[in-house]
């Protein structure tokens, strides 16, 4: 189904505002939000930041975006219907490296098995050293590491 119309059908009012944020984000990869106000002003010149900022937090509540920080001192915005994903980040290269969803499964499950709490992680960002900057540099030990 289309997004808008799935969107439709769950009820929600769909303004001419939030379907341009919808279509400027839908396939976009990670965007900030100036990027997305960027990418809207050419087809509504009268968006302001203020209505991208709660455009998005409402696409969020919907569950159709995700608001991650990806370590290079911006939150970005992805729309992850359908494709939820994590990235790893390296903290010395920026390489970014990206995890398939179903690596959380087994952590979703303790969580909720352990402390009852159904965890909501569509997108998350790790950050770590990739194997080629570990092997440049001192490498680092994971606390856990020689126990
Ligand atoms: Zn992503
Ligand atoms: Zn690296």
């Amino acid at each position: 189904m289309e997004t808008a119309e799935e969107l439709r059908a769950r009820g929600y009012r769909l303004t001419p505002q939030r379907l341009l944020v919808l279509e400027a984000i839908k396939g976009a990869g990670h965007l900030t939000a100036e990027q997305v106000l960027e990418r809207v002003q050419p087809e509504y010149a009268m968006i302001n930041a203020a209505t991208i900022y709660r455009t998005l937090e409402w696409l969020k509540q919907t569950g159709l975006v995700a608001e991650t920080d990806l370590g290079d001192g911006c939150r970005v915005y992805e729309f992850i219907a359908g494709h939820p994903h994590h990235h790893l980040t390296c903290l010395t290269c920026g390489r970014q490296i990206e995890l398939p969803d179903e690596l959380l499964d087994a952590l979703r499950a303790r969580i909720e098995r352990e402390y009852g709490f159904a965890l909501r992680a569509d997108h998350m960002g790790l950050f770590g050293y990739c194997p080629e900057c570990r092997e440049r540099e001192t490498p680092y030990r994971s606390p856990r590491e020689g126990e």
